[in-house]
């Protein structure tokens, strides 16, 4: 009922140092699942869709903050598969033509309601969900898209891979990727998150809750984030375009570039044994980066 591209494809990266440090290496391009559906956001889009047409609802509702490609994926998922959509966005002094992410979201159809960074504390609030519910009659999505039926959509992700595989990597958030990719695997196997933002413990807790608190295979790496969400260098600009020449595949700043660096380090400094198989996950993101350039008179490639 809902498909996009799907199988995506794996590719293998090589260079001297993956080839030196024996480990086989392969990125599973989710970013290629659409130009304006974020690839992981799909994922756990997927069914929450499918969930919210069953039930009969015409509307979504979901929550983001001011670059959230949650929030552009549900816009553009919504108008792609013929739902409302109203997007609750932290940040009152904001308007729909403050960022490229939210004028997109708007031209898509998604109705925006901007609300103080306190009230936006509330999200998780049950009383307030139900009461938004009610209000508007619509299926609602957690921030992110994070919760039990992003999961689901997540799982997809490790079935399509057809090579065996010790450990994969995604850039975490609010760790609903890392959660789905954990409940996925073969005991022997692991993933490894790549925080894009600050807060270790914090992390690990909001995936332990997506898991139950019953799944264990996974670790937080928190030595790649520069510093916080969105934050950045001129180190980790280099390297994303230096990545995109040698491999000619596009990073983001917020998540995958994080990652990719934080892998790519990782395997340089010897951390994995030799013989280790990796699949890092290209999450997508590329549709932010046109906003990340504007912000920042920063000129990364745009595909
Ligand atoms: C949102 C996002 C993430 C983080 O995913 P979570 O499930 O929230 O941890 C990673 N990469 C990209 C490109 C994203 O947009």
């Amino acid at each position: 009922m809902f498909e996009i591209q799907s199988p995506t494809p794996l590719v293998r990266l090589d260079n001297n140092i993956i080839h030196n440090k024996n480990i086989s290496l392969f990125i599973k391009r989710d970013d290629l699942i659409d130009p304006e559906i974020s690839g992981n956001k799909w994922r756990k889009l997927k069914y929450n869709l499918i969930e919210a047409r069953t039930q009969g609802f015409k509307k979504l509702l979901t929550f983001g903050g001011a670059f959230s490609n949650h929030i552009a994926a549900t816009a553009a998922a919504s108008k792609k598969f013929g739902f409302e959509s109203i997007g609750i966005i932290r940040g009152d002094e904001l308007n729909a033509d403050s960022n490229t992410t939210l004028a997109k979201a708007h031209q898509d159809g998604m109705s925006l309601k901007f609300i103080t960074r306190s009230q936006y504390q509330e999200r998780d609030n049950p009383y307030w969900i139900s009461a938004l519910q009610k209000e508007h009659d619509a299926y609602i999505i957690p921030e992110g898209g994070s919760n039990e039926l992003a999961l689901k959509g997540v799982q997809e992700v490790v079935n399509e891979i057809d090579v065996p595989f010790n450990i994969i990597c995604s850039a975490v958030g609010t760790g609903g990727t890392v959660a789905g990719l954990a409940s996925a695997l073969h005991d022997e196997q692991k993933v490894i998150g790549f925080a894009a933002l600050k807060g270790e413990k914090y992390l690990h807790d909001e995936v332990s809750k997506l898991l139950n608190g019953e799944i264990n295979n996974y670790e937080i790496n928190h030595n790649y984030h520069f510093g916080g969400y969105a934050k950045f260098n001129p180190e980790l600009l280099d390297f994303i375009q230096s990545f995109n020449k040698e491999f000619n595949i596009p990073l983001d700043p917020i998540y995958t570039g994080k990652m990719m660096y934080g892998l790519m380090d990782m395997i340089a400094t010897g951390q994995f044994e030799r013989g280790t198989t990796i699949v890092a996950l290209h999450t997508g993101g590329l549709q932010g980066i046109a906003g990340f350039n504007n912000q920042h008179q920063t000129l990364l490639a745009e595909n």
